[in-house]
């Protein structure tokens, strides 16, 4: 039986073994780290490696399916000497969010949307990603049917509604064509919407990460210089235990947790006005709590919420004086006190840990 070390030994040969027609490992690599199943590979800041390290990614999985320890490769570039030190920066934004969610159907567009509207109407100006590859849901929440126009450089100008520049990779293709992706498509399409997209001004992005925890949140949350997340769950445990994940993963991957939203929470029966539990409540602030990540708020389960989806209008937008628009406003300002109080530490590049 092997021992931990010996593993480890065992594991950086092979890693070495799967570089090796590169040219001289001891080159390039600068780094190998396993924590908690992800291994993380650097490679040092060569231009060669640019456009392979999807491959790499790729050959690395497939040589190094029988390690039981490793449950997902991340291949990265280190940040010095030709690239900048902001190279994970997108140009024309200050700040980027992620919204995410353990698993489907909690309400994470329906939030990111209406989200960006009460941020909007509090003077920032924000825009919206929508990388959820699988299900883009951006062109529906907000009504848009009309494809973007590309700028003289080639780049794809947003679309702008409600005073909010959006890019889904939905305004690409036919509402009913099925997603089919393979991983290097996947990572070469979100590299396109995060450089080809220009984006112009923009104080705060949202990004709409697909739900979960797979390789495509791992490639945004390591490649993209994010202020933080914020993971949106409905307050049953089954949602919380995915949500768990999501915030873990996060962690993992050093994008600070800005905070937790619980999403339909109290139902008030617009007959008789009486409040229902119907997802049950309070679970989200509780596993806030016992995480050590602030809870950001609770959204009614509400019929104006989801009408205002399906209708292309956010209920943010369509009746912002309502209890269910105010409660996404009172999140709002919590976020922009949470992105304020951060402003240094943006500043700082992002950590990758290096045995
Ligand atoms: P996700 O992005 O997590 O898959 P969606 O935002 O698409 O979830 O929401 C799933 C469904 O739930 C949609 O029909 C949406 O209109 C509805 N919905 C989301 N949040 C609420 C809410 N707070 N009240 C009522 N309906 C909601």
């Amino acid at each position: 039986m092997f021992n931990k070390k010996d593993r480890q030994i065992l594991l950086k040969e092979h890693v070495r073994k799967v570089l090796s027609p590169l040219g001289d490992v001891e080159t390039f690599l600068e780094g190998i780290s396993l924590h908690e199943g992800l291994l993380t590979i650097v490679l040092n800041a060569d231009s060669r490696f640019e456009t392979s390290l999807d491959k790499i990614q790729e050959d690395l999985r497939e040589n190094l399916k029988d390690f039981p320890d490793i449950k997902n490769i991340i291949v990265t570039m280190s940040q010095h000497k030709t690239m900048p030190a902001d190279s994970l920066a997108i140009e024309g934004i200050k700040s980027i969010i992620a919204i995410a969610s353990g698993k489907g159907g909690v309400g994470k567009s329906t939030t990111t949307v209406n989200l960006a509207a009460a941020l909007a109407q509090a003077g920032q100006r924000v825009g919206i990603l929508d990388a959820d590859l699988y299900g883009p849901s951006l062109p529906m929440l907000m009504g848009i049917t009309e494809k973007p126009s590309v700028s003289a450089d080639k780049k794809l100008i947003p679309i702008q509604k409600f005073g909010i520049h959006c890019f889904s990779i939905g305004f690409m293709i036919a509402p009913e064509a099925p997603l089919i992706w393979r991983g290097p498509m996947i990572q070469s399409t979100l590299r396109q919407m995060l450089k080809d997209v220009l984006w112009q001004d923009i104080d705060i992005l949202l990004i709409d990460m697909p739900p979960g925890t797979g390789d495509v949140q791992l490639t945004l949350a390591q490649q993209v210089r994010m202020s933080g997340a914020i993971i949106v769950s409905t307050p049953q445990d089954i949602a919380l235990i995915d949500a768990r994940k999501g915030l873990e993963m996060f962690r993992k991957v050093n994008v600070p947790v800005l905070g937790i939203i619980e999403n339909m929470s109290i139902f008030h029966c617009p007959h008789c006005g009486q409040p229902s539990e119907i997802f049950s409540h309070g679970g989200a602030k509780r596993e806030a709590e016992r995480l050590q990540v602030p809870f950001l708020g609770e959204v009614p389960l509400d019929l104006s919420i989801r009408a205002g989806s399906d209708g292309g209008i956010p209920v943010v937008i369509a009746n912002p004086q309502t209890p269910e628009a105010e409660s996404y406003k009172a999140i709002a300002k919590k976020i922009i006190t949470a992105l304020e109080q951060k402003e240094g530490a943006l500043k700082a590049p992002p950590i990758i840990s290096v045995v």
